[in-house]
């Protein structure tokens, strides 16, 4: 396999400051001049500057990289603050670029960080990506993460890659010359709505760290062409037990996109792949819906209307509706609890959970029943501004 120092000889002259900056690494023989200036010339593309953008960004920045691309068309939001370390508490609303770039340059004044304030497309994607040596994907969502992959393996390009959820993370190094790639693994994405995001079901502040690093080592091996890459290997991180395992991964003969026998060749519509439609919760074929405003009306003219809120226990104690608490996932057992003949109008933190719930209950013959469309968020946002939003 042609690591990348070998398709790409080292040009970078380190100053006498830069020298003083990397002793640390100048004195490991792993690294030394060389390595420090393969790091120097190197491209890094990261996709996104959140939870695992955030140590990759720091890191990579602090050791060395010469250039660092970002995208992110994002503004740092109060909730980001738990685990985006790049972002404070100053930055919330700010562009997430402009955030992201105050902290580098603070860091490493000779890194030439390219932003780019955008979202990620398939008609963007080959482009950027050919101007890079390595992607490191710290998207938090699947049709990006298809996207990620597929523009990488089109064009050559490593995909290092993580993903967190709760007190779990995994992290490998896809779409090398000779390893497998993200699809040799997963060809499908899920079906909509199976998969919690990490605003539905949490993640661990520290987790993305945790990932992130690792990333972050990856790519400076890849760079350095030294060590064992996560090439081959998807390393399966359970923070809650301390465990790290690794699955063998193989190269998929039958891989759509890195297969003998392709059939995709070209970037697609991965919003549709994914059966995903914009930002929206999965919409479930005559879902009927209410809006806050029109619940709030419908509470204060006392009308008989039930709500059912299909949370877990833990968020209904951050904040509630006084609704009659059924997790989703207990709904089938309990659902004689609820009366058939009155309005129900069913939520959870954002509309997906209650979703499923009202196309479940229609099934099992309720015809009075509703979702709330942007759940108890929405009612926070614009109904009772003083509900803590989580
Ligand atoms: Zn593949």
């Amino acid at each position: 396999m042609a690591t990348l120092s070998e398709v790409k000889p080292p040009e970078a002259v380190l100053s006498n400051d830069e020298i003083l900056r990397y002793s640390r690494h100048l004195i490991m023989p792993e690294v030394g001049m060389e390595g420090q200036k393969k790091l120097k010339a190197a491209k890094v593309l990261c996709i996104g500057a959140g939870g695992l953008g955030s140590p990759l960004a720091l890191y990579l920045t602090a050791a060395g990289v010469g250039t660092l691309g970002i995208v992110d068309f994002d503004v740092v939001d109060y909730t980001n603050l738990q685990r985006q370390i790049i972002h404070t508490t100053a930055d919330v609303g700010r562009k997430k670029l402009d955030s992201a770039a105050d902290k580098l340059a603070a860091i490493n004044p000779f890194l030439n960080l390219r932003t780019f304030d955008m979202k990620l497309t398939s008609a963007n994607a080959l482009e950027l990506f050919r101007e890079f040596d390595i992607v490191a994907d710290g998207t938090d969502n699947f049709p990006t993460r298809y996207l990620v992959n597929d523009a990488c393996v089109l064009t050559g390009k490593p995909n290092v890659y993580g993903s967190i959820f709760r007190f779990e993370g995994q992290a490998s190094v896809f779409a090398t010359e000779e390893g497998p790639c993200y699809r040799c693994l997963y060809p499908e994405p899920p079906p909509p709505g199976l998969v919690p995001s990490c605003a539905e079901g949490g993640v661990l502040g520290i987790l993305p760290g945790l990932i992130g690093v690792i990333q972050a080592t990856e790519t400076i091996k890849l760079i350095l062409g030294q060590g064992d890459s996560l090439a081959g290997r998807l390393l399966l991180v359970d923070a809650l037990g301390m465990k790290f395992r690794e699955l063998k991964l193989r190269k998929n003969p039958d891989c759509p996109v890195c297969g003998t026998h392709r059939t995709i060749t070209e970037l697609i519509d991965y919003d549709q792949f994914c059966g995903i439609r914009g930002e929206e919760a999965p919409v479930f074929g005559g879902l009927s819906v209410m809006s806050v405003e029109e619940l709030k009306k419908k509470l204060d003219a006392k009308a008989d209307i039930f709500i059912l809120d299909v949370r877990e226990p833990h968020e209904y104690q951050i904040c509630n509706l006084g609704g009659y608490l059924i997790p989703l996932g207990d709904l089938p057992k309990r659902v004689s609890e609820l009366d058939s003949s009155r309005e129900i109008v069913a939520h959870c933190k954002m509309g997906g959970r209650s979703a499923k719930a009202v196309a479940f209950l229609k099934q099992a013959g309720f015809t009075k029943v509703s979702n709330l469309t942007g759940g108890i968020t929405a009612w926070a946002e614009r109904v009772d501004t003083k509900m803590p939003k989580y």
